[in-house]
């Protein structure tokens, strides 16, 4: 994964790609690894970093959906929860499976939700991960030690599974070059190509750094642009009626004080009636989400002042120590694409999560959906797409796929256990250079090695790529990522051989961002 490479490809490229697929996230790096497989010619262009939207910012879950099967959405849980089998299957270095905790505090919640965690059980069938099981009032304590205890009357436990939703993210688009794919990060489409008898025919697109324009023929084209799907669709049909609507959903991280437990805690109905989970992650607490209608798409959606009290609020509420701002290491914010309407006449819908829509012009749109159903949604577009580019491809492969970094017993490979096979070279940098070795930080688990592997291996090209997206620093840490920033940026500017210029925009650019995942008000000196 070479941006330089992908470039000079693009550039020399005379014939027209199978497919183009605009946007890199969980949708089109799925769709690059599906169609990849499948032996076609595939470019997939993103045009920030790759996660930059929506697949950076999950909850980080891999899951059937506790809150559909509430709803009765029993198709769309046995999807997800078949889905999440196979990922755990094909990239076991970076699925696990993590016990779920629901405390009762009412008397009639153990058997109400034991029963639908049984139902939960059942319908993962040869997919399943552990049993669910009813806790008494002790066990409860065990499995979660700072769970408030008042009025506690006991527990259920269920399992699902979690991930590092950009680590599975960058090893998808590795998985999809080994393919023979091409990626490239910061190249924006600009706008759609037509022929003559008014189909898609390929984008323009620009590239961020160069500035350069390139024309990109491809016999289909694939939208998986998230909460931009609308502005891309218009390009094709300044017409179209709206058919995304983003929906805010911000979690705080926390110490691992908090919640020092191996189980996470699920709340089954918040206030709002919502779901609500604290889970370990990387050695810290995630809590979240929220559910927050936003007019306006972003890169970089802001935590609201009644989501950051609402998701404190529960906190104090199930966690024996109130947490304060002071002690939020991190808040992020992402937006959920949620389809409300498609246009009618032309329309595919082929699941009743994610929607996947063919305009009248061969415009393929791949939208909705989740993380953990990334690889079915892939198949069900290249699936449509493929005859609009007069292409009959193989059946998909990649249920049997396995994902780059493939790994079996990962775990005894420390905090580098997500990079599974590749965490072995990035041991072997610091081997030969120990200085590459130790940790940057003593609060943030990353080396020198990881920042030389991200720029190296993994298509890095800013400070923030490698502290938000290749390592996990900026929501580990906001504020020690900061302080970490100088090191990192002299490291990538060796690395590419960039200047003091550079080295300078790069601080700046990075401090920017990350003051908006510190706590407001506790910003502090930056
Ligand atoms: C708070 C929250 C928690 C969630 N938790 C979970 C979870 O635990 N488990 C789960 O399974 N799912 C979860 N999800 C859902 C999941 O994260 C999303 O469904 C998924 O990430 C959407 O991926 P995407 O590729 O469709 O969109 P995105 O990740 O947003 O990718 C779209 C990309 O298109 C790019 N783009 C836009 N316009 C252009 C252009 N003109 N040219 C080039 N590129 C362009 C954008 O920069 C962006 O990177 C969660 C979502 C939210 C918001």
């Amino acid at each position: 994964m070479n941006r330089k490479t992908a470039i000079d490809r693009i550039r020399e490229r005379s014939t027209p790609w199978d497919m183009l697929i605009i946007g890199g996230g969980a949708s089109g790096a799925g769709v690059a690894v599906d169609a990849a497989a499948r032996g076609l010619e595939v470019l997939l262009v993103e045009q920030h970093d790759f996660g930059k939207g929506t697949s950076s910012r999950s909850t980080k879950l891999v899951h059937g959906g506790v809150r559909y099967l509430r709803q009765g959405n029993i198709p769309l849980v046995m999807e997800a929860l078949r889905e999440r089998g196979i990922l755990r299957n094909n990239a076991p270095h970076l699925v696990h499976d993590l016990p779920f905790v629901v405390p009762n505090y009412d008397w009639w919640e153990a058997p109400f939700y034991g029963i639908g965690m049984k139902v939960y059980d059942g319908l993962a069938g040869k997919y399943g991960f552990g049993k669910s099981k009813l806790l008494s009032r002790e066990e409860t304590i065990e499995r979660l030690p700072t769970i408030e205890q008042e009025g506690l009357r006991g527990g259920v436990v269920y399992h699902d599974g979690q991930f590092d939703d950009t680590r599975l993210l960058i090893h998808l688009l590795r998985t999809a070059v080994e393919q023979g794919g091409t990626v490239a990060n910061y190249l924006r489409v600009t706008g759609l190509l037509k022929g003559g008898d008014g189909f898609v025919r390929g984008a323009t697109a620009a590239d961020a750094w160069s500035g350069e324009e390139f024309n990109l023929d491809a016999k289909v084209v694939i939208n998986c642009t998230g909460v931009f799907t609308d502005d891309v669709r218009r390009m094709d049909d300044s017409a179209v009626a709206t058919m995304v609507r983003p929906s805010q959903g911000i979690h705080i991280v926390l110490p691992r004080r908090f919640h020092p437990g191996d189980a996470a805690i699920m709340v089954p109905h918040t206030d709002d009636g919502r779901v609500l989970f604290a889970v370990p992650w990387h050695d810290r607490v995630l809590v979240g989400t929220t559910d927050t209608p936003v007019d306006e798409p972003s890169l970089e959606p802001v935590p609201l002042a009644e989501e950051l009290h609402f998701v404190m609020r529960h906190a104090a509420r199930y966690l024996s120590e109130d947490p304060t701002p002071a002690d939020v290491l991190s808040v992020f914010a992402g937006l959920r694409p949620l389809v409300s309407s498609g246009d009618e006449g032309d329309t595919a819908a082929v699941s009743r999560d994610h929607t996947l829509q063919v305009s009248r012009s061969g415009l393929v749109t791949l939208t909705g959906g989740k993380w953990t159903t990334y690889r079915k949604m892939a198949e069900d577009a290249v699936d449509h797409a493929a005859p609009l580019a007069g292409i009959d491809p193989p059946p998909s492969p990649t249920r049997e796929l396995q994902i780059h970094g493939y790994h079996l017993n990962s775990e005894r490979l420390g905090h580098l256990a997500v990079h599974g096979y590749d965490a072995l070279e990035i041991q072997a940098l610091g081997a030969a250079d120990p200085s590459l070795a130790k940790p940057l930080h003593p609060d943030l688990p990353i080396t020198s090695a990881e920042v030389v592997w991200a720029v190296r291996e993994e298509m890095a090209m800013t400070v923030e790529d490698v502290l938000s997206r290749r390592t996990r620093s900026l929501l580990l840490g906001a504020a020690a990522s900061i302080e970490i920033a100088p090191q990192v940026t002299r490291i990538m500017a060796d690395e590419m051989e960039l200047g003091p210029d550079w080295e300078a925009a790069q601080l700046k650019a990075y401090v920017s961002v990350a003051g908006g995942y510190l706590y407001p008000g506790s910003v502090g000196e930056l």
